[in-house]
């Protein structure tokens, strides 16, 4: 579903993705852990298409991302077609970035309306499922300002959801929650994770979420996958040196 083919991102001097080689299978929930600065984050800004890439490819769903097919060939895409391919694409990030001025159902209603065009009342019918499901059915009239972090958060996740996106991008999404709300987040990814085929694709310092929920979890360091495996695997028996180092600094 997925496909990183030899992207190369630099800023400046600074190469922060290097030849990468990425792949998420369709209904897959991988992980990527590792050091500050290893580019984990980068990894999703490229597939939300916040960034171009210096080199490479990357695929979603089949059909080249960051490029489009213009005579037997790839060239560089331009802003209809990222708009296009963006669709495919959900993300929340740690900052929950909700519409200040819209309630719940409101926030999750605006993308289906406005990007989809779907009529008002389909796109009310699918918000208010998934509010449901996330635990926000009583809170949907509710601006944000009147929400807890874990709430707003979970808001945010109906509301990437509401668009069916085909990919899940999860950034740090529990980072800058209060400890007693981060279960009520986790909890709806992994509903989401035993309960919907969705492709995944999780940034996340919390290590026992990564271990507990994931299908595959890549260690990135220096802006490569240095290992990747299954979590009892890659916790449990870690073969390459650094992994060791990084996961015996963050137990
Ligand atoms: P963290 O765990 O701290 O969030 P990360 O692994 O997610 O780190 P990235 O956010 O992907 O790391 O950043 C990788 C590197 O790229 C860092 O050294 C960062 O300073 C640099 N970087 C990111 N965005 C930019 C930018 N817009 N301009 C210049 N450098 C950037």
């Amino acid at each position: 579903m997925v496909r990183f083919r030899q992207v190369t991102k630099r800023y400046g001097n600074l190469t922060v993705l290097d030849s990468l080689d990425l792949d998420v299978a369709e209904g897959e929930m991988v992980t990527i852990i590792g050091p500050s600065g290893s580019g984990k984050t980068t990894v999703l800004r490229m597939l939300m298409t916040l960034e171009t890439i210096n080199e490479g490819v990357i695929y979603v769903d089949g059909k080249p991302l960051t490029h489009m097919p213009r005579n037997g060939g790839l060239v560089p895409a331009d802003n209809r077609y990222l708009r296009k391919m963006r669709a495919n694409i959900g993300m929340c990030f740690q900052h929950f970035n909700l519409f200040p001025h819209m309630t719940a159902i409101e926030n999750c209603m605006e993308g289906p309306v406005h990007v989809l065009g779907l009529p008002k009342r389909e796109a009310r019918e699918r918000s208010e499922e998934l509010l449901e499901m996330v635990g926000m059915a009583d809170k949907r009239d509710q601006h944000p300002s009147r929400l807890s972090g874990g709430q707003q958060q979970r808001v945010a996740i109906a509301r990437a959801l509401a668009m069916r996106p085909k990919v899940m991008l999860f950034d740090e999404v529990t980072s800058a929650l209060d400890p007693e709300v981060i279960g009520e987040v986790t909890n709806v990814i992994r509903k989401l994770v035993g309960e919907h085929n969705l492709t995944m694709l999780m940034v996340t310092h919390q290590m026992g979420f990564a271990k507990d929920i994931s299908d595959r979890v890549c260690f990135f360091f220096g802006g490569r996958i240095e290992e990747q495996g299954k979590p009892a695997d890659l916790f449990g028996n870690p073969q390459r040196e650094r992994t060791q180092q990084f996961l015996s600094a963050v137990k």
